[in-house]
């Protein structure tokens, strides 16, 4: 948290540009709506090329465009304006209840923006929210991650509909990220015991505002080929790949703090994947501090903070306890601690002895607070992980809940955004529906436009006739009522549920008079065929004539996408097998930007709807079967579109203006700012559970 900026070291840009390259050296750029319209517009030909990466096009711009800039006053005096705020708001807050502590924030992905692609999905994003509204905030955190060379994947889809994976490296001397050295300069190398060799790693660091988030990174000429691709890609390779990240995480994550001088008074691990990090700190303990083991639990865990995000099996890793073994004998090698006692904190069942080891438990086991990310996820956690305390009544399983939110300067549109900070109150938005309408309006015909120019972009690549390609400029409907579905391919997200009725659904789409659209994107995993078959069937749809072009699968999902889909839909759809979604928060976003849910009862929604501000479909039981639940849901999914969402939506006033829509809208919005955005998440957890751990109370 030091008030200079540290700029990647191919950054040399002359001297007058100076807040320029500051303001490119800190994510801050990303959610300060001037920052992101003046990095934009510093090359608008290129910045689609460099993926929105400023640091990249300020390396590669020629000399005489820089120069020209240097002795652009106009410019000069802008970037001025912006770098006083930014200076601002990077001051460390004095005044914050947790001011002098440090809370360390562990995760397997942030999605801080699309030019650092280290991210997969919604654990990802929901990890960059929280680190830009800890910064927003002044809380004093730190993160760490990984540096992954390929992150996930950069999904195209092919000629029949298949997702095709590609796997672009990152340059993190192109980012930026600095690599974190010693006093002398020299690049700190971490070094980890792992079976039969010594793992190194470096350290990069990247300002989000004002929190630090460190990566660790093995692709090191010291590491032999396959621990150099330790950080290769998240989420890939086999169990063997994943506990040797986990380890990283974990074990390398606490030691690259104390190695850039971070001594956390509080650690949140985000999700299972890091909870080695108690190994670390338990050996620690008993070897440096002489505890016994019941003692270094026991300190261990009144350091930690544990957040559970998935009720589904796959989301819990869970490890051969022989292999977990192997890597921990290393780890704890010398220190005293009883490696049988320490594989006991992560056995699920410990009479079992085919007991895998499970991330979630060994978290559970060695945190003082642990949460679900909604009041319903909370309660399925408990039933869930009920038979780790069998003494304890169900509600008294010490999982909470902390729900989800959104960082709303990042998700909501900068017309929007413009509008809401003069005229959002308490008592809703203060300007006329025709005013609100108009501007949702311009959003939705600027997602047709780009999807459009994607689909064209599609039909170029894939060889498409030049009849075909030009045909994709009139695909859609700027004017018609857009439905938005994206997310992973993961079977219980459900996402042909609106498939299973096709008669009711082309009735819907062909109808002239009322028409209806819809958009659908989202990657499956790489392994996931179920999921990648999901994506095939709606790829069939969209080009079934019996659909009219009126549904379209849109390929590579990412935060980009994502932005334009949430600020651009009229309603945003969603349809998980209750209770299977913890929280979900791209409808969060949607909201924010006036597009109501039309969701079933499930995660965050449980919480959200408030009868006017969007739709229930279902009714929020469980049922005995999924084909009982499923059909019951896509009887009442039918009903709400013809009988609520078509009809109001084109219910129109003489000036064309959808008075009871907007109201709808309106309430949407209301009902999701504050209430639903990281701020009021992240005050929860320091309230609730980094305060009272920072102070040992
Ligand atoms: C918000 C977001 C997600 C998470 O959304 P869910 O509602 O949890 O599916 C996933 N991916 C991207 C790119 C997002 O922006």
């Amino acid at each position: 948290m030091t008030a200079k900026t540290q700029l990647p070291s191919q950054l040399q840009i002359p001297t007058a540009l100076s807040g320029l390259a500051d303001l490119a050296s800190n994510l801050w750029w990303t959610w300060d709506p001037d920052a992101r319209s003046l990095m934009a517009g510093l090359d608008p030909a290129r910045w689609d090329e460099v993926k929105h990466n400023p640091v990249a096009l300020l390396i590669d711009m020629e000399p005489s465009r820089l120069e020209a800039l240097a002795a652009d006053d106009e410019f000069l005096a802008r970037v001025e304006r912006i770098v006083t705020r930014f200076r601002v708001a990077m001051q460390p807050d004095p005044d914050h209840e947790l001011a002098g502590k440090t809370v360390a924030y562990f995760c397997a992905e942030f999605g801080i923006h699309e030019s650092m692609p280290i991210y997969s999905g919604g654990l990802g994003i929901l990890a960059g929210d929280h680190l830009k509204s800890a910064s927003d905030l002044g809380l004093p955190l730190v993160a760490v991650g990984m540096a992954y060379k390929f992150g996930y994947f950069h999904q195209l889809v092919d000629v029949t509909g298949r997702q095709t994976e590609h796997y672009l490296a990152n340059d993190y001397q192109r980012l930026p990220a600095v690599r974190q050295c010693n006093g002398d300069e020299e690049p700190i190398i971490l070094e980890i015991a792992y079976p039969g060799r010594t793992v190194r790693a470096q350290i990069w660091k990247v300002m989000v505002g004002r929190v630090a988030l460190y990566l660790l990174d093995t692709d090191l000429p010291e590491n032999n080929e396959e621990d150099r691709m330790i950080t290769g890609h998240l989420y890939g390779g086999n169990e063997d790949t994943r506990i040797r990240q986990e380890i990283l995480l974990g074990v390398g994550g606490l030691r690259a703090l104390e190695a850039v001088g971070i001594n956390p008074d509080v650690c949140h691990l985000n999700e299972g994947h890091s909870a080695f990090l108690s190994v670390e700190q338990i050996r620690r303990a008993v070897s440096r501090h002489g505890l016994s083991f019941t003692e270094a639990v026991a300190e261990s865990c009144a350091s930690n903070v544990f957040t559970t995000h998935t009720p589904v099996a796959a989301g819990n890793d869970a490890f051969s306890s022989d292999h977990v073994r192997e890597y921990l004998k290393c780890i704890l090698e010398g220190s005293g601690v009883d490696l049988d006692q320490l594989m006991a904190l992560g056995q699920d069942r410990p009479d079992d002895a085919n007991s895998r080891f499970g991330m979630t438990v060994l978290a559970l086991h060695t945190t003082r607070f642990a949460n679900g990310v909604s009041e319903l996820h909370g309660k399925v956690a408990r039933f869930m992980w009920h038979h780790l305390w069998p003494e304890a009544d169900e509600d008294d399983i010490p999982i909470a809940h902390v729900t989800n939110g959104v960082h709303m300067a990042s998700w909501i549109a900068p017309d929007l955004d413009l509008c809401y900070r003069e005229h959002l109150t308490e008592d809703g938005l203060d300007i006329s529906d025709a005013a609100f309408w108009n501007l949702h309006q311009g959003l939705r015909r600027r997602l047709v436009d780009t999807v459009r120019n994607k689909l064209a972009a599609q039909r170029r690549r894939h060889g498409a006739s030049a009849e075909a390609v030009a045909a994709a400029a009139s695909l859609l409907d700027p004017e018609a009522l857009t439905i938005g579905f994206a997310r992973r391919f993961a079977p219980y997200k459900r996402a042909t549920l609106l498939l299973r009725d096709r008669d009711r659904l082309a009735a819907l789409l062909g109808n002239t008079d009322r028409p209806l659209q819809i958009l659908m994107a989202g990657k499956a995993h790489p392994m996931n065929e179920p999921g990648k078959a999901l994506m095939q069937e709606i790829w069939r749809v969209s080009q079934d004539p019996m659909f009219a072009g009126r549904i379209q699968l849109v390929e590579g999902y990412n935060i980009a996408l994502a932005r334009f889909l949430v600020q651009g839909v009229d309603v945003w759809l969603n349809t998980p097998r209750r209770p299977l979604e913890a929280s979900g928060t791209s409808g969060m976003k949607a909201a924010a930007n006036g597009a109501p849910n039309l969701s079933i009862s499930d995660g965050w929604w449980v919480e959200g709807f408030e009868g006017g501000n969007g739709w229930v479909i279902g009714d929020g039981r469980e049922y005995d079967t999924p084909e009982a639940q499923d059909a019951e849901d896509v009887e009442s999914l039918f009903t709400l579109l013809e009988k609520e969402v078509v009809p109001t939506f084109y219910d129109r006033g003489s000036d064309g203006v959808p008075r009871k829509w907007v109201k709808i809208m309106r309430a949407a919005v209301a009902g999701v700012i504050p209430e639903f955005s990281t701020a009021r998440m992240v005050n929860d957890y320091t309230e609730d559970f980094y305060g009272p751990t920072a102070r040992r109370d």
